[in-house]
């Protein structure tokens, strides 16, 4: 039997960021990920975006997330000597209404690392008509695939990665170790996105979880300059590839595609490009998405030894890089307090 100080349960954006956290802090831990169970990561656009359009206010806590995010992924990329996150300005069209009050936060110091210049003229034929295409600042996208897959060989070249299901009982009185094959292991940290749903010890935690479906489309016509982001996005991923999405669902979680939620996407592509496309993947998963719309830290209340990362929600790029920092320094630290929006106790409350 191999001892370890932690087992990391889901190799997902959480588990991966975690992991990363802890090898560079000299922590003893092994990550167990499931083959069988699905990955909202290997799913998702990956897109950042520093605003929220709807009433065109900075995403929650932004200013504090975007520079570790950037800095964070660099970092891994020099380590896994690999290029996965990568900067694009994102093309928003604009009502007239939604153009004056673009032009309201572009005046406001606030707003001036995130909402750029506004063109009255479409910078390409083949978007539709609008007033104007306000051009964000700051946003990109992370190819979560490529990092995923980099990470997985990385971790299970040093040994530290086994493929496994694992599975606690909740009426056990207090948990003295965990065993999976050969390793034991005296803490346990779950990063199982939604599947925390199926774990009984964490059944008080308030998930609202979001199935999501996603395309990926060929299209020769289509300018790869910017994000486009009206209802839907356009996100080019190179050699002429665009993921395009995503739809929003509740109550079917299956995690499988279907035909409405394409007829949806290409609904709302149609709205935003004129031009001939090719659908080379439809893909779906569900959003680790909480009733609170905040992520999810912090220490099981009874089982001092069992701890949780999870709740990433819609914006898991964004997020994660700051708060696995975040999760380590609370493990490793004896007097580190987290706030009380992130705290996982605040499901008790
Ligand atoms: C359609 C769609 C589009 C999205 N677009 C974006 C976007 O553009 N930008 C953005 O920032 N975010 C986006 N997201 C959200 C993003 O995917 C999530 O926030 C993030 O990936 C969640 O990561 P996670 O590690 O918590 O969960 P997951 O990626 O689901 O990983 C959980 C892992 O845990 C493993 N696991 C679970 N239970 C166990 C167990 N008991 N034992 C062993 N292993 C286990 C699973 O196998 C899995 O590998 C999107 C999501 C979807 C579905």
């Amino acid at each position: 039997m191999k001892k370890v100080e932690f087992l990391i349960i889901g190799q997902g954006l959480a588990g991966t960021l975690l992991a990363f956290e802890m090898l560079q802090a000299g922590v003893d831990f092994k990550i167990v990920n499931s083959p069988k169970k699905s990955k909202a990561s290997v799913v998702a656009a990956g897109m950042t975006n520093p605003l929220v359009f709807r009433r065109m206010t900075k995403s929650w806590m932004v200013d504090e997330l975007m520079p570790v995010m950037k800095t964070t992924y660099r970092k891994l990329e020099e380590l896994l000597s690999d290029l996965f996150y990568f900067e694009k300005n994102i093309l928003k069209p604009l009502s007239e209404q939604e153009k004056e009050l673009w032009l309201e936060r572009k005046n406001n110091p606030e707003f001036d690392a995130y909402v750029g210049a506004v063109l009255d003229k479409s910078p390409n034929k083949y978007l539709t008509e609008a007033s104007g295409y306000g051009i964000v600042n700051g946003s990109g996208y992370l190819n979560l695939v490529q990092f995923l897959s980099s990470s997985e060989t990385f971790f299970k070249g040093k040994g530290l990665l086994l493929e496994s299901d694992l599975v606690l009982k909740n009426d056990v009185v207090s948990f003295t170790d965990f065993q999976i094959e050969n390793i034991s292991a005296d803490k346990i940290v779950f990063c199982e996105g939604y599947h925390v749903m199926h774990n009984s010890v964490f059944d008080f935690v308030k998930m609202k979880p979001v199935k999501g479906e996603v395309l990926e489309i060929y299209s020769s016509e289509l300018s790869e300059e910017y994000i486009l982001n009206k209802k839907c996005f356009v996100l080019p991923i190179g050699n002429q590839r665009f993921k395009v999405g995503s739809t929003y669902e509740w109550k079917d979680l299956s995690e499988q595609t279907t035909a409405a939620g394409a007829a949806s996407i290409c609904e709302c592509l149609e709205n935003l490009v004129l031009v001939d496309y090719k659908i080379e993947k439809h893909s779906a998963g569900v959003r680790p998405s909480v009733i609170d719309r905040r992520p999810i830290l912090g220490q099981h209340p009874k089982h001092k030894n069992i701890f949780i990362f999870n709740g990433l929600g819609t914006k898991g790029v964004m997020l994660a890089p700051y708060f696995a920092k975040e999760m380590l320094r609370f493990i490793t630290e004896e007097n580190h307090i987290l706030s009380p929006e992130i705290d996982v106790q605040r499901f008790l409350a």
